[in-house]
């Protein structure tokens, strides 16, 4: 089963670690880093709903789930 993806445009991220708090399976803030990345995609339901959840609460929309279309093209475009 495929599961949404999920990338952060790191020049709008702030830093503010809601993301880290909500998915802390799948987002981090890398020690001497000021945005927050993807280190794991989401497995399974319960991982995928809190990306989701942290993609909601993201106060600056930097967060971005990608449809699984949409990230098959993004992987297979060049
Ligand atoms: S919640 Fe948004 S702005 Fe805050 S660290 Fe995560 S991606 Fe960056």
């Amino acid at each position: 089963m495929t599961h949404t993806r999920f990338e952060v445009t790191e020049t709008d991220c702030v830093g503010c670690g809601l993301c880290e708090k909500r998915a802390p399976e799948n987002l981090r803030i890398p020690p001497g880093r000021s945005a927050a990345t993807v280190v794991k995609q989401p497995e399974g339901a319960a991982e995928t709903e809190a990306c989701h959840e942290a993609a909601d609460y993201c106060p600056m929309g930097a967060l971005h789930a990608l449809e699984p279309e949409a990230a098959t093209k993004t992987a297979v475009s060049r």
